[in-house]
């Protein structure tokens, strides 16, 4: 590979950035414009015409449903304002009923034969233009009105159904300011080779949702969007952190060779996966996946996890504007459990908020100047009971078809689980009733230990929880006070800091003295540069994106166990990142 200091040849830009998730993409530019929405415009065959004609129908009613909502909100405003954004909606309201917009738009679909967004599209531009051309100003102001209105319904329409990224050329590499999770949650690996962006850091889910895709990805690259056109050849190097654009012919070949190896290491890998997870000396650790959505569980298996640590049930509530109901989510994790042949699951109720929103909370939350620290996940779920009521039940009926464990994210005071559980069994109390089957006993009820408040006071916390595990993601934000998910920070983020260090250490010991079982599944149970330190602090339960799990299995089949506890009883009494960094390199040079 080109070092660092050499010129690149003619016409070739290198960029810097954080290399998120392992690998090397190549392929064609696919630049997402962030400000405007981008339309897809195809034309219709003509047995789909009718399908689209309801598509366009449905979403003509969401989009009434959505002003409707938003004038009763403006009816709390003072009388004045109220009264004029009332109209401002009522004008909206009538353009979607029966008007020339949706006449205009209803010919594009059936006579034009084009897809439902690029016929609002169309109209919208014609009429718009029309109401300008006439010269007057207040239907000048008009046509912003008509703009608007065709906006939602093409958001709309994009949210329910279309994905971004299905009509790229194969093996496109994305290209963006900034990929929310939901975003990257509908890249197809079979199109979407890679992707970068300008914003993002290495911790946050667009990070975790990369690796979990198994795509390489480079994040927080500065620059990134300049002179670069669609269609350009670009790199997309996920282990160094580097993206280039109209690559010379020699960093094409030595990337190319880097692709093949990488593909060859990935086949050696696959040996491990049905050796034992354990050390040398025979000491076992359940080697687990994280799951961020239901197609991860195929990649989960072939890895030979030993069940899920943790299901990230965030991805059903993406894309989408509406909440999903009980018997969806129970049919989603079923088909988990059941994906999973009987191997452990562990659901964590829905963790949103922060830097995760999902559009269909919209209602939920207020906006707050700290979101980190706001309105999120088990907070959200004690504020509005029914989220969390739904979900508890979901799972409570997933439970009768295999082993599941329920896991509080976010976590910090021993007050939260015992409301929750209380809630698990009025939920329990509804469902017998009906005479609903779910495990018996319930579920384990455990914690994420990921707030550092909760690490501290983990002895209270284990006494009224089933089962810890300990998110390192948001343990190392909080505890340093760096958002994961900004790059201008991301150099500061480490969770070999002592402090992160020495919290795990303390909930590792906490669960212990409990006898409650303990695990880890921030993104470092996937790095093998931890994996000899967090089994020789204890840890026998780790949890990883799929793609990690065979390495981090390699690692562990090294490592002698009487060895790691002694080397990791040596790292903790040091005060110094630097000092321990070098300790944790002796260890994992000497296996
Ligand atoms: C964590 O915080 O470490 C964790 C596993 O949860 P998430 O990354 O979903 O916040
Ligand atoms: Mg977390």
């Amino acid at each position: 590979m080109r070092t660092d200091r050499s010129k690149p040849p003619e016409g070739e830009r290198v960029l810097r950035g954080l290399g998120v998730s392992a690998g090397v993409a190549i392929g064609p530019a696919h630049l997402v414009e962030s400000r405007e929405l981008q339309v897809p415009e195809r034309q219709l065959a003509e047995s789909e015409v009718a399908g689209e004609a309801a598509r366009f129908a449905e979403a003509l009613e969401k989009a009434r449903r959505q002003i409707s909502k938003l004038k009763t909100k403006a009816s709390s405003l003072p009388v004045s304002a109220a009264e004029e954004i009332g109209f401002l909606l009522d004008a909206h309201l009538s353009m979607l009923t029966g008007s020339r917009l949706v006449r205009g738009v209803e010919r594009r679909i059936s006579s034009g034969r084009m897809n439902a967004e690029a016929a609002v599209h169309h109209e919208i531009t014609a009429l718009s233009q029309s109401f300008e051309r006439l010269g007057d100003a207040y239907l000048a102001a008009r046509a912003a009105d008509v703009r608007e209105v065709g906006s939602r319904l093409i958001r709309t329409l994009m949210q329910q159904r279309y994905q971004p990224f299905s009509t790229l050329p194969e093996g496109s590499i994305v290209l963006a300011e900034e990929l929310t999770p939901a975003d990257t949650a509908l890249m197809d690996p079979a199109r979407v080779a890679g992707f970068a962006s300008v914003l993002g850091g290495a911790e946050g889910h667009t990070a975790i949702m990369a690796r979990s895709l198994g795509l390489p990805a480079v994040l927080g690259v500065a620059g990134l969007l300049q002179g670069v056109r669609n269609g350009d050849m670009v790199i997309v190097d996920g282990i160094a952190g580097r993206v280039f654009v109209n690559p010379g012919e020699a960093t094409l070949a030595a990337y190319r060779k880097r692709q093949q190896d990488l593909r060859t290491e990935r086949e050696q890998l696959k040996r491990l996966a049905s050796l034992p997870a354990a050390t040398r000396d025979g000491t076992e650790v359940a080697l687990l996946a994280n799951l961020e959505l239901p197609r991860d569980v195929p990649g989960a298996l072939e890895a030979g996890a030993a069940g899920v640590g943790l299901l990230r049930t965030e991805f059903l509530y993406m894309n989408r504007d509406d909440l999903p109901g009980e018997d969806e989510q129970y049919e989603a994790l079923r088909s988990i459990v059941e994906g999973m042949g009987g191997r452990p699951i562990t659901a964590r109720t829905l963790d949103v908020g922060g830097e995760k929103l999902a559009s269909a909370l919209g209602d939920h939350f207020h906006p707050s100047a700290n979101p980190a620290l706001g309105l999120r996940a088990v907070r959200l779920g004690l504020k509005e009971p029914r989220l969390l009521e739904i979900q508890l039940a979901a799972m409570l009926r997933a439970s009768a078809h295999g082993p599941l464990r329920i896991l509080l994210p976010m976590i910090c005071s021993p007050v939260e689980v015992r409301r929750v559980r209380e809630m698990m069994h009025g939920v329990a109390a509804r469902l017998r009733a009906a005479g609903t089957p779910m495990a018996d006993p319930l579920p384990p009820l455990g914690c994420m230990i990921e707030i550092p408040g909760a690490a501290l006071a983990a002895d209270g916390l284990a006494l009224c929880s089933d089962f810890f595990a300990i998110g390192t993601n948001d343990l190392t934000q909080y505890t340093l006070a760096i958002d994961r998910g900004d790059e201008q920070v991301a150099y500061l983020y480490d969770p070999l800091h002592p402090a992160v260090l020495r919290l795990i250490q303390f909930a590792t010991g906490a669960a212990k003295r409990a006898g409650i079982p303990i695990s880890l599944c921030g993104e470092i149970a996937g790095d093998p540069r931890y994996t000899a330190l967090l089994v020789g602090l204890g840890i026998r339960e780790l949890s990883m994106s799929p793609g990690s799990l065979l390495a981090v299995k390699r690692r562990l089949r090294t490592l002698d166990m009487v060895e790691a506890t002694r080397r990791a009883g040596q790292i903790m009494e040091q005060t110094d990142r630097g000092r321990i960094a070098t300790l944790l390199d002796d260890l994992n040079g000497m296996g």
